[in-house]
């Protein structure tokens, strides 16, 4: 069998400030199989674990390129069709191919195109033809659209959320795939759309049900459930939750099982949504708590969701109260890394933090801060413990009884080693104020009691009833409370 693999992702916010251009994708460099083997890196986890399970089956296997870019605004066109059509080529020059398997995120937008995954699928089926099995693995966050499915042979989401299930879920993509070229199954998709906007963390017991329901369906004919939550901040059409069910041989049964799902999904719509308060509320809740230590979530400036990683609305309400004991990070200051850099460790003195890069980040605040340490090649943990995750040279400063983790490479905060690999202690912190919308939950609920989601201004509101959409239809839950 020959099966030729590709990952191209990144999760477009197009409300956000930051174009992602090829500094962007080049951050994790971009791998070409031809010339270096994939590298273990968290993100390419699962092209990885596709290899293996070829070379060990005795099929042939092509590699073509692999390129992430941390969340941001729209892709530079020129770089998306610049990525797009080499792995184009690579499938040209690799046929005649079995499988193709490509690793993408479900929610990329570039300049011209709303729907990047369902291009690159229409693309690689024009160039096969209709009986080579194209299969794709997106992030529950993908936001799916009829294009992707009518293109794909086989789609499969991640279940878990945080995402601690990516090479799990290409497994089960290689398994369908490779199945559906030997004969064995035959798999046949159906989507249906749940006409709701919003964030599900699986962690939720609601939702955490609905999932396990979602495994225990996987049999009887059925080959795969996924329950796409949708990316929220992406004003493209087919932005939302979806459900979509893969079954052996049955249109009939697909359909059915979609639909059962996209209900099941809608009754939980409410008990199973992330709960958040206002920034002065979740401030007070998270001083006030009895122990600790609290998390308190700034899901607005998540990096991960494309926002800056420097706004400091939540810091400087933190400030203005005079809490002490706490942590607060990663702030992406490669500017404020670099002057304390040149101070040194132990040095106090005037710095300028965050608030750089647009409306979305807040005014910058000036502070005194002592340096406490400076950590070249600083990094955290992934979500799903697979590899780091970058966060460059990094500076812990302190201000006032509060620790900041600054970083020169944005990013969401995972793990607690983005704090630790400084040296920041969180043994009495009370307070652990981080950027990220759910994932850290994998890493932090070792040690935090619980975590406070808060919704600062910024790029990521959780004001789902008020998005600016223009090109998405206003025609859903929470605006309107009308079943699929
Ligand atoms: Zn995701």
């Amino acid at each position: 069998m020959r099966i030729l693999t590709a990952g191209l992702l990144t999760e477009t916010n197009t409300f956000s400030p930051i174009p992602a251009g090829w500094p962007a994708f080049g951050r994790t460099p971009i791998q070409r199989g031809a010339q270096s083997p994939f590298a273990s890196t968290w993100e390419f986890a699962a092209l990885v674990d596709w290899r293996e399970r070829a070379e060990r089956d005795g099929h042939t296997v092509v590699e073509s390129l692999a390129a992430v870019a941390e969340p941001a605004g729209r892709v530079v066109r020129s770089v998306y069709e610049s990525l797009r059509d080499e792995i184009l080529r690579d499938v040209t020059n690799a046929l005649p191919l079995d499988v193709i398997l490509l690793y993408l995120h479900g929610a990329m937008a570039a300049e011209g195109y709303d729907d990047c995954d369902g291009d690159i699928l229409c693309r690689c089926r024009e160039l096969v033809g209709p009986d080579v099995i194209v299969g794709a693995e997106v992030d529950l966050h993908g936001n799916l659209s009829e294009e992707m499915v009518a293109a794909a042979s086989v789609i499969v989401a991640y279940k878990e959320y945080p995402h601690t299930d990516m090479v799990e879920r290409g497994a089960d993509l290689y398994r369908l795939c490779v199945g559906a070229v030997s004969g064995n199954i035959k798999p046949v998709m159906a989507m249906r759309d749940c006409r709701m906007v919003g964030i599900w963390p699986t962690t939720n017991p609601a939702m955490r049900a609905l999932v396990d329901e979602a495994y225990e369906n996987e049999r009887d004919g059925i080959l795969s459930v996924s329950l796409m939550h949708g990316f929220p901040w992406a004003d493209v059409p087919g932005c939302g939750a979806k459900a979509l069910a893969i079954s052996d041989g049955s249109q009939k049964a697909a359909e059915k099982t979609a639909r059962r799902f996209a209900q099941r999904f809608w009754e939980i719509r409410d008990a199973a949504h992330i709960e958040s308060v206002a920034m002065d509320e979740g401030v007070e809740l998270a001083l006030t708590a009895a122990d600790g230590p609290i998390v308190l979530a700034d899901v607005s400036d998540n990096a991960g969701g494309g926002a800056p990683g420097d706004a400091t609305f939540l810091l400087r309400g933190l400030l203005g109260r005079g809490a002490t004991n706490v942590v607060a990070g990663t702030y992406y200051d490669p500017i404020a890394v670099e002057l304390c850099a040149e101070a040194g460790p132990g040095a106090t003195l005037d710095l300028r933090i965050g608030g750089k890069l647009g409306p979305a980040s807040g005014a910058p605040l000036d502070l005194r801060v002592t340096v406490r340490s400076i950590v070249e090649d600083h990094s955290q943990t992934a979500m799903d413990r697979s590899a780091p995750v970058a966060l460059g040279r990094s500076a812990w400063v302190s201000v006032d009884g509060i620790d900041l983790a600054l970083a020169s490479i944005r990013s969401q905060v995972f793990s607690p080693d983005a704090f630790t690999g400084l040296g920041i202690p969180l043994e009495n912190a009370r307070l652990i104020v981080l950027k990220s919308t759910h994932h850290f939950w994998a890493g932090f609920s070792a040690i935090a009691k619980h975590a406070i989601y808060v919704s600062p201004p910024g790029a990521l509101q959780l004001d789902f009833k008020n998005i600016a959409y223009r090109k998405r239809d206003p025609n859903y839950w929470p605006r309107v409370n009308v079943a699929p």
